[in-house]
């Protein structure tokens, strides 16, 4: 199917609908989405989309995870069926059950999502109940410190996460004392208690507002938290949805989820970058370079012999092995290339900013450094050299699997051809083996 066609197909149908490409980045809304959003036109649901959903979903899970990874899913497997909440700018929580399919579109894989308002399937004063369970659900399920508060900022309802926030063990505590939760100031000299109100007034105009507030508990440690209000129409009153999150313990996540990052992207023995990290970035850069007409060049190289090594001498000086390797490798390549440990004793550089030229002059400075100097470890000085392979991308409709399989296709000739060489994806293709 065309584009064009699909979104005329969209324009008339009468259930709202979104088209993402495969890198989920928006495409198209409908009318009917427009009209359910109150949005000007479909370009606003894109720039709005963070505001027009909760921080989290009815589960508990993240919306913006939680979205990702549901239409990661359908690009990779099956259509799916998911309920879904919005939040409208009238505060209006939105029940969606939406469909998830994957669709192509001008030949590539996209994601089509209808959207049923399940509000209207049912009837109302079911519903009125629905929805206060529902934002029960909202409230209890939540994984940080959350509740819902009325105009005057009186609590209506909060999770166990906010008992366990300020060290307390009974809901009727917090909503007796709720003052006394924050100190009688805040760190900008303002009252608690009027700023306090004047937050919530300002989320109740603007839909959603985010500040920093200084709680504490009942004996006086002070908790520096984020405040999130979100408006939403509770039982035809005005309510806002209030998520505190305790600013040291956020602090101490985002320390430990870049140090799982660097763990996750990290090749334990080399220090180098791993495969799946290699993959992630040299898939976008190669856009990138398509896109610009720039150079993108791949460099594959494989030890020789090396299972003799392992054989000989013991797994772990092949271990040592591959850490000089890696080091060597590093120590002829230039800083802006990206260098990964592709599998057991092999090892790819993306090269960007060089002509072919220069990527091939690279793999011979690689096979150099190896040829050169014996790698000494513990007093023994052991001879090894390296096989490499060096493509390129030449043909545009190339995606980097091929330039991948050229660059294994070089390397596999110089193996065949004697090893301890640079060979090119062009002298290796027509090789007879
Ligand atoms: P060729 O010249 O054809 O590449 O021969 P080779 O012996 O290098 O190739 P082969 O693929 O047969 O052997 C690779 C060996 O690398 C096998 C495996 O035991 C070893 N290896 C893979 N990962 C590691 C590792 O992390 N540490 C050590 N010490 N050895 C490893
Ligand atoms: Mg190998
Ligand atoms: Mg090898």
């Amino acid at each position: 199917m065309t584009d064009e066609c699909l979104r005329r197909i969209m324009d008339n149908t009468p259930v709202p609908c979104v088209l993402r490409n495969s890198k989920l980045e928006f495409m198209y809304a409908n009318k009917a989405l427009v009209d359910l959003f109150e949005l000007a036109d479909f370009a606003e649901f894109d720039a709005r989309r963070a505001e027009l959903m909760p921080p989290f979903q009815p589960d508990g899970s993240p919306s913006e995870d939680k979205l990702n990874a549901l239409m990661a899913d359908v690009l990779s497997g099956d259509d799916l069926k998911v309920e879904w909440l919005y939040c409208r700018d009238d505060g209006e929580l939105l029940f969606m059950e939406t469909t998830v399919l994957r669709v192509e579109v001008d030949g590539e894989p996209h994601i089509l999502k209808y959207m049923n308002d399940v509000r209207d399937s049912r009837k109302s004063r079911v519903n009125e109940r629905l929805s206060r369970q529902r934002l029960q659900a909202i409230v209890d399920h939540c994984p940080i410190a959350c509740g819902m508060v009325d105009e005057h900022f009186n609590v209506i309802e909060i999770n166990n996460e906010v008992l366990a926030l300020f060290d307390i063990t009974s809901k009727p505590t917090f909503e007796e004392r709720f003052f006394e939760f924050s100190p009688e100031y805040q760190p900008d000299g303002q009252l608690s208690r009027r700023k306090a109100l004047d937050k919530l007034k300002q989320a109740f105009e603007a839909g959603r507002i985010r500040y920093e507030w200084l709680h504490q508990r009942l004996f006086g440690e002070q908790i520096p938290c984020e405040v999130t209000l979100v408006r939403v129409r509770f039982e035809d009153r005005q309510a806002a949805v209030i998520y505190i999150s305790d600013l040291r313990e956020t602090k101490n996540s985002i320390a430990m989820m870049e140090k799982m990052q660097t763990i996750a992207f990290t090749d334990e023995l080399t220090q180098l970058f791993n495969r799946r990290y290699f993959m992630q970035n040299a898939i976008a850069k190669l856009e990138v370079c398509k896109a610009n007409n720039e150079y993108f060049h791949l460099i594959m190289a494989d030890l020789d012999h090396f299972k003799g090594i392992n054989d000989t001498y013991g797994h772990p000086i092949g271990d040592e092995v591959l850490k000089i390797t890696a080091k060597r490798i590093i120590g002829v390549t230039r800083k802006s290339n990206l260098i990964a440990r592709y599998g057991g004793e092999e090892f790819i550089v993306m090269l960007t900013d060089m002509d072919y030229e220069g990527a091939v002059n690279n793999a011979r400075r690689i096979q150099k450094a190896m040829e050169e100097s014996p790698i000494v470890i513990k007093g023994m000085s052991l001879g090894l050299t390296v096989s490499l392979g060096v493509a390129t991308l030449d043909v545009p409709g190339d995606s980097l699997d091929d330039i991948i399989n050229k660059a294994d296709i070089a390397l596999y000739g110089a193996k065949r051809t004697g090893r301890n060489k640079v060979m090119e994806y062009k002298d290796a293709k027509d090789l007879k083996w």
